[in-house]
């Protein structure tokens, strides 16, 4: 089941089903543990108290994930997914410790191999917590996203790595529990500071190696735990992450390492200030007479439609104007938003037809051609400083060169830098022209004058 569902997520038109079968494997799963537990509560006292235990947890978790999952905004989603994340690396940690705790009745090799897995479980479980704790923090604005900055950072990364394997190998020879309290401290460090220092830009590569980290962390808790299910799982979850990681490093153009040893989002000396001269401002009403007479529209959505709402308007303002015989289609940057794939679910939300939603490679070279290119709430990801400016922090990041269309029209509401915190010349360039406030209530004027 599970299997089936990435398969259909890697799909719009089966994302759907990809969920249901999600659900019906994560329900089939849950009811099995279920059985057997009453299965053992049936003949012996501390099965009873298992199921117990089972039911509160059960309807505790059940009632504050449903509680979460109604009152969640659009936009919270993404700091929801960071701390789910951090959930499942304290369930490695507590399945490690109590790996440790409850010592099973091994001997030999076998017991060597016990004690590797409940090492390296906590350590993995623990880089993860506060890995995703942190990465829950920044996403939700409760802490600045520019990076942690360190004196000799990558040293102290690199050395908690190096001390993690010399650790590993003393536990197994000797498995004293002030070890395991060590790496604990250790690996709830890494993770903090990990985290910490990777800036605004990188964040969703972040957000993808926690998701694979947790997969890891859950992976190791099945090898202590002799859960098969758990072990498949917790790799499928670890992979994906990995390959969804190297997707999103592809996109911004960046290794792997070079964004955990830092990079985007770091200020730099110059650009931050620079003048670009004065910005012009359009109307609604002259955004809507210069949509009437183009012949072909692109809409870059960014993070600001996300915070807006604003997909139910946009997608009506894209039948209107296909209904007029525009050529309307949409350019989704890989990292627009605050979670891969945001502006797709989105504009799947307000039933925008798939076959007009193309990624950034797919549009970039028709941008040239088009009449008018609408961004709405998008910044980090049309930035040209990103293609022009090799000082700029974000600069080798692949951009929507919306700046190529004959008129550019940027929904925001002020003049504000983006999530990197990057200026953007893009807004004083002279074909292109702001249009101010809420990107709702902005579409839905033009919606009104169309
Ligand atoms: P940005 O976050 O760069 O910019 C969004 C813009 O939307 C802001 O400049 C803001 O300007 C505007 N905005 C906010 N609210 C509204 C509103 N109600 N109406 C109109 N405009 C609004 O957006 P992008 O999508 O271009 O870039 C995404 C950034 O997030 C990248 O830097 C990416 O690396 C990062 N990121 C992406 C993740 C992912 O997985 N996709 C995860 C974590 C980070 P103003 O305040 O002036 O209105």
């Amino acid at each position: 089941m599970f299997i089936l569902s990435l398969a259909g997520l890697s799909q719009h038109e089966k994302a759907r089903a990809g969920v249901l079968y999600g659900i019906s494997g994560m329900a089939l799963a849950l009811a099995a543990t279920f059985w057997l537990t009453v299965q053992d509560a049936w003949g012996s006292e501390p099965g009873r108290a298992g199921l117990l235990v089972l039911v509160i947890a059960v309807l505790v978790g059940g009632a504050i994930g449903l509680w979460r999952a109604r009152v969640v905004q659009m936009t919270g989603i993404p700091e929801l997914i960071a701390l789910l994340h951090s959930f499942v690396g304290l369930a490695a940690v507590l399945v490690g410790w109590n790996g440790h705790l409850a010592a099973p009745d091994l001997s030999g090799s076998l017991l060597a191999v016990h004690h590797a897995e409940v090492f390296i479980g906590v350590f993995i479980g623990a880089v993860t917590f506060t890995g995703s704790i942190v990465a829950f923090l920044k996403l939700s604005a409760r802490m600045k996203s520019s990076p942690l900055m360190l004196p000799g950072k990558n040293a102290i990364n690199l050395g908690a790595l190096a001390a993690f394997v010399a650790l590993t190998v003393w536990y197994v020879n000797d498995s004293a529990l002030w070890l395991l309290v060590v790496v604990t401290i250790l690996a709830l460090g890494l993770g903090w500071h990990l985290v910490a220092s990777i800036g605004g830009g990188d964040m969703p590569v972040v957000v993808s190696m926690l998701n694979s980290y947790s997969g890891w962390a859950a992976a190791a808790a099945g090898f202590l735990l002799n859960n098969d299910l758990l072990i498949i799982t917790g790799a499928l979850v670890g992979s994906s992450g990995a390959y969804l990681s190297y997707i999103m490093c592809k996109a911004m153009n960046r290794s792997f390492l070079a964004v955990i040893a830092g990079g985007f989002g770091i200020a730099a000396p110059t650009g931050g200030d620079a003048d670009y001269g004065e910005h012009q401002e359009i109307s609604a009403q002259a955004t809507a007479e210069l949509l009437s007479r183009a012949s072909s529209v692109v809409i870059t959505p960014g993070y600001g439609m996300a915070v807006a709402q604003a997909q139910y308007p946009v997608a009506e303002l894209a039948h209107r104007l296909r209904e007029r015989g525009v050529d309307v289609r949409f350019g989704i940057h890989p990292v627009a938003g605050r979670l891969p794939g945001h502006m797709n679910v989105l504009l799947a939300e307000a039933k925008v037809p798939y076959d007009i939603v193309l990624e950034m490679d797919e549009i970039n070279d028709d941008l040239g051609k088009t009449s008018v290119v609408l961004v709405i709430g998008a910044n980090d990801t049309v930035n040209p400083a990103a293609a022009e400016d090799p000082s700029s922090p974000i600069a080798g990041m692949p951009v929507l060169r919306v700046w190529e269309a004959e008129n550019v029209v940027v929904f925001k509401r002020s003049m504000a830098a983006g999530y990197a915190g990057v200026q953007n010349p893009l807004f004083y360039r002279e074909n292109a022209q702001m249009l101010f406030g809420d990107a709702k209530q902005r579409v839905e004027d033009i919606l009104r004058a169309l």
